[in-house]
């Protein structure tokens, strides 16, 4: 079938939760309309506040979550053709998030951006590093070459740069495209209905969706309601359940300690992201541009090493032991932690939803990112492949809204939509799991214990080091290419 990418839905669904309608029109009328000091993107400003603060009674998608992939699933369905207004995205949060989580966009992951326009700005923003380097404290063990990614992708580098600009650019570009991320809403039920699915919100509102995104996280509240499992593919079980949280897993629990910070001295490396295996396990070490809007011009440098389960504190002393055995070092030449501007401790989990997509009622559900798959950070997964998968959903949901406004039998536009999110389910979910099995082998090879163990994973990895083919296939891998 021939598809143009332009929805002609039903524009009489949108009228808005009245109560809220009310306070939202007094707000325009002295925030937006009549106040004389306001400056043109102020006043845009305070109507992108305006319009969070409503919720249609119904909408064609609703995309619960408006981190890295919910935004990138909105900006795809846009720039492939659907209506602004046909697409509510809502987040429980009152704000964007502004702590770091990942840290790096791969060359797959820009081509798809490109493919929605979002490329360059964020390729603008980050460091190009052309290596990813695995150390023994001075000696390089093994170089992952993005240079020899040239004849492939016009992006031959992996991008460092912050979640948190990465959010914010994306929902920059989203309300230029005239979508507004609605806060703060927080999704509590659905329910199946004859003409799709309703969505309950904790303030009491409803929504009336037909295709809801679960792009909420890993604790996803839509995939939790749609009843769909979601389970470590290898152990079986729920990461989040009472049994995984009491450790009775047979594979051992990996925790992380992470930290963005300032450093000054005789900082090691340079713009490579690089991965120190020492005594202590790994040490992870990149160097990322200042925060956006920041009165701080220095880099930030993003630490991440395993700690004991338990761990809360990461103080400047954790720090500078895992610099110091990491680095190698003696603490004299080691560079000074000026300050720690976030820190944090996480347990890695992996799991995997059983299916990306399910009907409900007279609905469908599709899920993205952290909703459909979890896994270690090791290698800067987790937030590439949400961001394809969101994009490969927007126009997977673009071509169904076509034919949702065809004059195709009601049935067979219902058996269209079906069998589309099967497809993308059945297209994405192979891909989570390879990432499964990469991050999940890095992370057995990272925590290796025992001198002896080390000694001969850091051989064998700097003899595999010494040969270009093998610098060029771990880039490939890495980049998702
Ligand atoms: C400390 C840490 C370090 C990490 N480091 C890396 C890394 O180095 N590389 C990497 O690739 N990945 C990393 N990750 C993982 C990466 O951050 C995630 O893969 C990514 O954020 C997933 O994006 P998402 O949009 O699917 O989900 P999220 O970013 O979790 O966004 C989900 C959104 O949904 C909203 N939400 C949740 N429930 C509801 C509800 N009921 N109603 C409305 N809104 C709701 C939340 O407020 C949130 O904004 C790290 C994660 C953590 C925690």
């Amino acid at each position: 079938m021939a598809l143009t990418p332009v929805f002609l839905g039903d524009r009489s669904a949108f009228s808005c939760n009245s109560d809220l309608s009310k306070r939202s029109r007094i707000f325009v009328g002295v925030r937006t309309i009549t106040h004389p000091t306001l400056s043109e993107s102020s006043q845009v400003h305070a109507r992108n506040t305006l319009n969070t603060a409503m919720l249609p009674e119904s909408t064609p998608i609703l995309i619960v979550g408006a981190g890295p992939t919910g935004l990138a699933c909105a900006i795809s369905l846009v720039t492939n053709g659907v209506r602004p207004q046909d697409i509510t995205i809502v987040d429980a949060q009152a704000q964007g998030l502004n702590w770091s989580r990942a840290l790096v966009i791969h060359a797959k992951t820009l081509e798809e951006l490109d493919t929605v326009d979002c490329a360059d700005m964020l390729a603008d923003r980050g460091t190009h590093s052309s290596h990813v380097s695995i150390r023994s404290k001075s000696t390089v063990l093994l170089k992952a070459n993005f240079e020899s990614l040239a004849s492939r992708t016009r992006f031959p580098f992996a991008l460092l740069v912050s979640q948190a600009d990465t959010e914010h650019y994306l929902e920059e570009r989203l309300k230029h495209l005239g979508v507004i991320v609605r806060r703060p809403h927080r999704l509590v039920n659905i329910e199946g209905a004859d003409e799709g699915v309703r969505a309950t919100f904790e303030g009491g509102e409803v929504v009336k969706v037909r295709y809801l995104v679960g792009a909420d996280g890993s604790r996803s509240t839509v995939r939790r309601l749609a009843g769909i499992p979601f389970k470590d593919p290898v152990t079986g079980k729920d990461p989040h359940s009472e049994e995984t949280r009491g450790e009775v897993s047979t594979e051992r629990p990996v925790n992380v300690a992470v930290a963005d910070v300032h450093l000054s001295g005789d900082i090691p490396v340079s713009t490579d992201g690089n991965l120190f295996f020492g005594r202590l396990g790994m040490l992870l070490f990149v160097q990322l541009p200042p925060p956006l809007n920041g009165t701080d011009l220095r880099s930030v440098y993003r630490l991440a090493f395993p700690v004991q389960p338990g761990t809360k504190d990461v103080t400047k002393k954790v720090l500078m032991e895992y610099l110091r055995v990491g680095l190698g070092r003696p603490e004299a030449e080691l560079p000074t932690i000026d300050s720690i501007i976030f820190s944090s401790t996480f347990r890695i989990r992996f799991a995997v939803a059983d299916r990306f997509s399910q009907s409900i009622g007279g609905g469908e559900i599709a899920l993205v990112g952290d909703a459909a798959h979890i896994h270690a950070p090791i290698g800067g997964q987790g937030m590439n492949l949400g961001i394809r998968d969101a994009i490969q959903l927007g126009r997977v949901l673009t071509n169904i809204l076509v034919v949702d406004a065809s004059d195709d039998k009601p049935s067979t536009k219902k058996a269209y939509s079906a069998h589309a999110l099967e497809r993308y389910s059945d297209d994405r979910r192979p891909l989570a799991l390879e990432v499964i099995r990469m991050t999940k082998l890095l992370t057995w090879i990272a925590a290796l214990e025992g001198g002896v163990a080390q000694l001969v994973r850091n051989t064998l990895l700097w003899v595999l080091g010494s040969m270009p083919w093998v610098r060029n296939m771990m880039a490939l891998r890495l980049s998702g290419l």
